[in-house]
């Protein structure tokens, strides 16, 4: 647990080999020899790690201030004159506990629509769709049903959803992924619509539902709250058009409006790649009108809009704010939850990718420093422990290392070796304490001839193997190969889980080296 040639290595994410080579030039004093010996000075690391390239200090993060930026980021027009405003389809994600009914919902939405659409045509599952209801009304709901969807587009700090449906089966009521549900919405500050569904089944209780929603602070209308609550069957398609026309009337106190002029702006809702038609993905317009040729940027991606497609996979020339739609054209793929800005050519498309590749690759190294560092630091923290508690246990004539022979030769008499294993550095400590305690100067010596954390490893068997030494290990393993060697090297291994019944153990051992008196 030292920060030993292989722990830095690892840390730095490169062979034993090049710490080797690269240590060569930094200090050639020492002799490291083997990947497990120790680096005891932070700045032969620190000058191991910048020798590597990796130390980034100098690489200074973006200044995300500089007002430069502005010019080589992809840019939004000003909020736009409330004037031109139109009204808006809302666009709404269907959330709820699992198996509650979320997809079956969207499908039997999806298949209304489609029977209702003047255009007919098959559905495709593109991350988002619209219904087209009776009235002349739209919504726009996101296919994606759950968290992951919300979650995928908070993430990247895109707000696309207006409304959230929430799905509570009536026989299973308010459930945890429920409760998850709604602090999200909550805390996006996004309106909730109840669906209490499944009011098919027998089990289904309606009115115990929207009570369990009180203390989640759901109250629904008939509770004296303002959150509407439709009791639906999504499998039987009864009450649907009841939810979208709460939908609507929900819309319509929000009084969603969009610019349908200015610079395009979207969210990226799905991407994928078609095999016949090739990178293609969902977007949801969120301003101005998407249309053929339109350049847009979308996180690390670029597009000159080729073709677009609405949700039946039917060619459009034009998309408006919250429509889906299906645009072809990128030559790299964008994640959803990218958000869509228009650029005004290919050349700015190129400029922006180069400057966010340019900020991506800092963060990045940015990041990687901190990692190392963070790990040489750990590293010190342990190594300095250790340091601390082998100066404790200079009083016991610490030999780690070097021959048998010579030691024998100058300290003649009966003596006990031990090498010390425990699960945490505390527990070796403590170890070590009660051997303190021991006294030194007694007609057989105790030697500790080495200590450390972890299992008892190949090391440690040939430790205790020149030393002749027992193993004691305290709430650690021993692996079978270990356990195999050690047997054929004739050495003792003595695990124990109470640290008394240990010492018991090492004082039988010292006893029994005892020359015996008559
Ligand atoms: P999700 O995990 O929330 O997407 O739930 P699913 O839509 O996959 O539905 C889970 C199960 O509940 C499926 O077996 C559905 O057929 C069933 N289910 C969904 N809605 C209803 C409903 O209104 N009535 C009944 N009886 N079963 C339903």
């Amino acid at each position: 647990k030292y920060m030993t040639v292989a722990n830095l290595a690892n840390a730095m994410g490169k062979s034993v080999d090049h710490v080797f080579e690269v240590m060569m030039y930094v200090d050639n004093t020492v002799d490291y020899d083997k990947s497990t010996s120790v680096i005891d000075s932070l700045q032969v690391i620190q000058e191991i790690v910048k020798k590597s390239g990796m130390r980034a200090r100098t690489v200074s993060p973006p200044d995300l201030s500089d007002p430069e930026r502005i010019n080589k980021d992809a840019t939004k027009w000003p909020p736009p004159d409330p004037s031109v405003l139109v009204k808006r389809p809302p666009v709404v994600t269907v959330m709820g506990h699992v198996d509650h009914g979320k997809t079956t919902l969207l499908d039997s939405l999806r298949n209304t629509s489609v029977v209702k659409s003047e255009f007919g045509g098959i559905t495709q599952h593109i991350g988002a769709f619209s219904v087209k209801l009776q009235s002349g009304e739209t919504v726009t709901f996101l296919d994606t049903p759950g968290h992951a969807a919300f979650t995928a587009m908070r993430a990247r700090g895109a707000k696309v959803t207006d409304l959230v449906v929430l799905v509570v089966a009536a026989d299973d009521g308010v459930m945890e992924q429920t409760v998850e549900s709604i602090r999200m919405a909550k805390a996006e500050a996004v309106p909730i619509i109840i669906a209490i569904n499944k009011i098919d089944k027998q089990e289904a209780d309606i009115e115990h539902t929207k009570d369990m929603l009180l203390p989640h602070g759901i109250q629904v209308e008939d509770r004296g709250g303002d959150v509407q609550a439709i009791p639906i069957s999504a499998l039987n398609g009864t009450n649907l058009d009841t939810l979208t026309e709460a939908i609507v009337l929900q819309a319509e106190l929000m009084n969603l409006k969009g610019d349908p002029r200015g610079r395009v702006e979207g969210v990226v809702v799905e991407s994928r790649t078609d095999l016949h038609r090739g990178k293609l993905s969902t977007a949801i317009v969120q301003r101005g009108m998407l249309q053929k040729g339109t350049v847009l940027v979308a996180g690390l991606a670029w597009a000159k809009v080729r073709a677009m497609f609405n949700d039946r996979g039917q060619p459009i020339q034009q998309a408006p704010p919250s429509t889906p739609v299906e645009v072809l054209g990128w030559r790299e793929l964008p994640s959803a939850g990218d958000e869509i800005i228009e650029v005004e050519s290919e050349k700015r498309a190129h400029e922006v990718m180069k400057w966010r590749q340019s900020v991506k690759l800092t963060e990045k190294q940015e990041a990687e420093r901190e990692a190392v560092e963070c790990k040489i630091e750990e590293h010190l923290k342990v190594y300095k422990t250790q340091l601390e508690t082998r100066r404790r246990l200079g009083r016991y004539k610490l030999r780690p290392t070097g021959p048998r022979e010579k030691e024998i030769k100058d300290d003649i008499g009966p003596r006990v070796s031990v090498i010390v294993k425990g699960d945490v550095d505390g527990s070796v400590e403590a170890i070590l304490d009660v051997l303190e305690t021991y006294d030194g100067d007694s007609v057989c010596k105790l030697d500790v001839v080495h200590y450390g954390v972890g299992n008892v490893s190949e090391t440690d068997v040939e430790l205790a193997t020149a030393f002749k030494a027992i193993i004691y290990c305290f709430n650690v393993n021993t692996p079978d190969k270990i356990t195999e060697l050690a047997k054929s090297n004739k050495i003792s291994i003595r695990s124990h889980n109470i640290i008394y019944k240990m010492v018991d153990d090492l004082k039988k051992e010292i006893n029994s080296q005892l020359p015996l008196m008559d």
